[in-house]
């Protein structure tokens, strides 16, 4: 058998939309699966989409999601240049075998003239009228200049048929099918043409891309038979959706790779749901990292129907690789918010607390609301219908606690735990209502990462003891 090479052939649009992300896994996957090739083609020949350091991106974003390219125009190999915008002349003279074959012809009708081609629902289809152009003809405006465009030369009869990997036999009406532009008036290559030439050139066995493409195939079929090409293997993917009706959107901040870093998400556990969007392991398997993904993929798993992109499911993902991390790398991640926190905060029993409950790291500052911000809380907070615990309970129990804590000798948590213990004894009150009642006047907040002497120590006996009595005198 052939080697299996699959490529990732992603344009230069300055962000790594998931749906593409998902593309480039699958591909790399695939191939790592069948020992085969990983290649990267940079698709820039929309000359006027072209945006700076786009490219740079798309290096960065493999590297982030760990999907390194065995070819590519920054490591090379056999079949480059790998990126479109250097192989204009491959594509010409290419396009020039389809003209002398009669399979693609040069098109010179006008702008105004393509435009009254359009009928009364918008849509447009090339009438062939420079098919019909005389060799004289094509010579003489060639030679004056006459900015032209080449054509495929579509059959107007029969149909064509393929196998798609995941959708199956496909099959389309000649007649349905569009006399494609494949050489622009700028002479770069539309996608609809370089596709082809590449694919074929880079020996690509295995085309996976996304399913927008699955009726433009057996435009392209047409031209592998053209050249007397083998065509390849076809791996069209379902779309990846908000929910039924919408697509991911910049706007919801769904769309990109780059919106989910900095929502705090790990590249692993992003890759990890991509992988999962549209292809099923047919097991209840849900935490793979990237080499058990290359174990285990397998096309028979990828689904037709669009997938749906759950930001909870990522969430739980997340947090799992976030509870299984080495402490001192989730240090790392966490310290950058821990900026604006006071000197003396107990940051070791910070990170302890917060390890095993957070989902994102951006959940971090809203866990660490209470130490920064607590004067204005709601007095009311300190009620808890659960355990009936009400002000005049407070009233009684705060002063309590407050003498107590300031003759505490040792500052730490088991010892607080006790001595809170032996004062719910003493003053027959509910361990329940007395620790609700601490950690609220604490940090003023009904949810916090930390129980009532987790609090005190975080905040140190000082600053603890200021809360309990600023507390105590709001409700006095
Ligand atoms: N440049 C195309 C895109 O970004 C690639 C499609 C393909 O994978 O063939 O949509």
């Amino acid at each position: 058998m052939n080697e299996i090479r699959t490529r990732f052939a992603p344009s230069p649009t300055g962000f790594m939309h998931i749906g593409n992300l998902r593309t480039a896994l699958y591909a790399y996957l695939f191939a790592k699966k069948n020992n085969g090739k990983f290649i990267l083609r940079i698709e820039d020949t929309d000359r006027e989409r072209l945006i700076e350091n786009a490219v740079d991106t798309i290096y960065n974003t493999l590297k982030l999601a760990g999907l390194q390219h065995d070819e590519g125009p920054d490591n090379g190999g056999d079949c480059g240049p790998y990126i479109q915008s250097e192989r204009k002349a491959i594509y010409a003279e290419y396009a020039k075998k389809l003209i002398d074959s009669g399979d693609a012809y040069y098109c010179f009708c006008t702008k105004e003239r393509l435009e009254s081609l359009t009928d009364e629902s918008g849509n447009r289809r090339y009438d062939k009228h420079c098919l019909h152009l005389s060799k004289a003809e094509i010579e003489e405006k060639l030679a004056s200049g006459v900015p032209y465009v080449i054509r495929q030369n579509v059959p107007t009869e029969g149909v064509s048929a393929y196998n798609d990997l995941v959708f199956g036999e496909i099959s389309v009406e000649n007649r349905e099918l569009h006399d494609n532009v494949l050489i622009k008036s700028d002479g770069y290559p539309t996608y609809n043409f370089a596709n082809v030439v590449d694919d074929h050139l880079m020996r690509i066995s295995h085309v996976i891309r996304g399913m927008e493409y699955l009726s433009s195939t057996p435009n392209y079929n047409l031209l592998y038979r053209a050249f007397g090409w083998e065509i390849p293997q076809y791996i069209h993917l379902p779309h990846i959706m908000r929910d039924k009706q919408h697509k991911l959107s910049k706007r919801y901040g769904d769309a990109n790779f780059e919106d989910f870093l900095e929502k705090g998400f790990l590249p692993e556990a992003i890759i990890n749901y991509v992988a999962l969007l549209g292809w099923n392991p047919k097991n209840d398997r849900e935490k793979f990292t990237l080499t058990e993904l290359a174990e285990a993929f397998d096309v028979a798993g990828i689904s037709k129907s669009a997938a749906v992109f759950d930001e909870v499911k990522l969430r739980w993902l997340n947090s799992q690789y976030i509870q299984e991390m080495p402490t001192e790398e989730f240090q790392k991640h966490a310290l950058p918010y821990f900026e604006n926190l006071p000197a003396n905060i107990d940051k070791e029993l910070l990170i302890k607390l917060l390890q095993p409950r957070i989902s994102v790291f951006s959940d971090i500052p809203e866990k660490l609301a209470f130490i920064t911000a607590f004067e204005d809380y709601d007095i009311n907070l300190l009620e808890d219908k659960n355990s009936k615990t009400t002000l005049e309970l407070a009233k009684t129990v705060l002063p309590e606690v407050i003498a107590l804590s300031e003759n505490a000798a040792v500052w730490e948590n088991d010892a607080l735990f006790e001595a809170y213990n032996a004062l719910t004894e003493k003053l027959g009150v509910k361990r329940k209502q007395l620790l609700w009642l601490v950690r609220i006047a604490l940090t003023g907040q009904a949810s916090t990462p930390c129980g009532a002497t987790e609090a005190c120590v975080l905040l140190g006996k000082d600053e603890a003891l200021r809360r309990l009595k600023y507390s105590l005198q709001r409700i006095s």
